[in-house]
């Protein structure tokens, strides 16, 4: 039998966890002048993808970098990264395209 309480992560349906999610996500991005990629449908499976990592590897990791396994090094690409500032500042938008900056132009 599996030794889990219905609290763990393991035993919430995806749902749940991207819910959880896009909360803290959109609190974050009221401390930010950034928003979400304005293509909902971006949104959504970035968002998907952080919530099957937070199932599957234990954190809200970025689904489009690579995990080393280092707990210190993994923890620099939990959302948002370390590494979305720059890129949002230099591209208008980071590298999932999940959050983009007042500078994007779409198209
Ligand atoms: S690239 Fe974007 S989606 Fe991925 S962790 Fe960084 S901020 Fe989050």
């Amino acid at each position: 039998m599996k030794n889990t309480t219905p609290e763990t992560t393991e035993e919430k349906p995806l749902e749940q966890v991207e819910r959880e999610v896009r909360e803290r996500l959109e609190e974050w991005l009221t401390r930010t002048p950034y928003s979400f990629n304005p293509e909902a449908s971006v949104v959504k499976t970035i968002i998907r993808g952080i919530a099957i990592r937070k199932i599957k590897a234990g954190d809200e990791y970025c689904p489009c970098r690579v995990l080393s396994g280092d707990l210190r090094e993994d923890s620099k690409i939990v959302c948002p990264c370390v590494y979305s500032k720059d890129e949002i500042e230099n591209d208008g938008i980071c590298l999932c395209h999940l959050f983009v900056g007042p500078n994007y132009k779409s198209g």
